[in-house]
């Protein structure tokens, strides 16, 4: 399997830095998406050096034969980026309560293996069924999951905030982690991005953008990204687009 991939970030139209942060390596089928918290410029330590520790420690990752399975590779990357996050929280005062979510993919011939922390989030179009892979980490789903409330419309109509993050990247010693694997099909389509465009657009008008084929993989990046910034962008934008075709990788 082959995949094409687009990459954008934005710091959006309301907030003067850019707390989100991308990388991987395409070639090696690694896409990273972090998004930043913390005051003062914490928030961009925090995502930057989450998303550049984990292409230092999966690097490679691909030719790795050592008996130890990609799953727990990738979990272990992520203990040791967490650990890392905390020690930096605690050490330095600036960056104190600093954390940042995490989504990362890591595609190999015929599968996707996906893990993330906070409200990031994967999404998957096939077929014309588009849906959300992950379940956000926010005390608002927390709720809906424990049966307090029946839907996120109604924890919403009872004053529950959206943003209030249930885990993230070093804000404890372990962090729990969510990590799934998929079935790749030819020409799937996966989002991964920050909430800076899932609370400007509804998931419909996601996938009319990515269901326009007269756009190309990066030019629905960029539309994704306007969207949201004309809606208001009160928050940084990143998104990652990987599309899946036939060929060797
Ligand atoms: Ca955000």
């Amino acid at each position: 399997m082959k995949l094409d991939v687009a990459m954008r970030t934005d710091k959006g139209v309301v907030r003067e830095q850019n707390e989100d942060a991308v990388g991987g390596d395409p070639d090696a089928g690694l896409l990273i998406l972090a998004d930043g918290m913390g005051g003062a410029n914490a928030g961009e330590v925090a995502s930057s050096l989450t998303v550049e520790m984990l292409m230092s420690q999966l690097a490679g990752l691909g030719k790795a034969d050592d008996g130890v399975s990609w799953r727990e590779h990738l979990l272990n990357a992520i203990q040791d980026v967490n650990q890392a996050i905390q020690e930096l929280s605690q050490q330095v005062s600036e960056y104190q309560g600093m954390g940042t979510t995490l989504v990362v993919g890591l595609f190999t011939e015929h599968s996707l293996l996906y893990a993330h922390v906070g409200d990031s989030r994967l999404y998957r179009l096939r077929a014309g069924v588009f849906e959300q892979m992950t379940t956000d980490h926010t005390m608002i789903q927390e709720m809906v999951n424990l049966g307090d409330f029946a839907s996120i419309e109604q924890a919403l109509m009872a004053g529950v905030p959206t943003n209030v993050l249930s885990r993230a990247i070093g804000s404890e010693e372990i962090v729990d982690i969510d990590l799934s694997e998929t079935e790749l099909d030819i020409d799937d389509l996966y989002l991964f991005c920050s909430d800076g465009l899932t609370g400007m657009m509804t998931d419909d008008e996601i996938q009319s953008i990515l269901e326009n084929r007269n756009l190309d993989l990066m030019q629905q990046a960029d539309e994704l990204v306007d969207f949201a910034c004309r809606m208001g962008g009160v928050d940084n934008i990143t998104v990652i687009l990987a599309r899946t075709m036939a060929g060797d990788s």
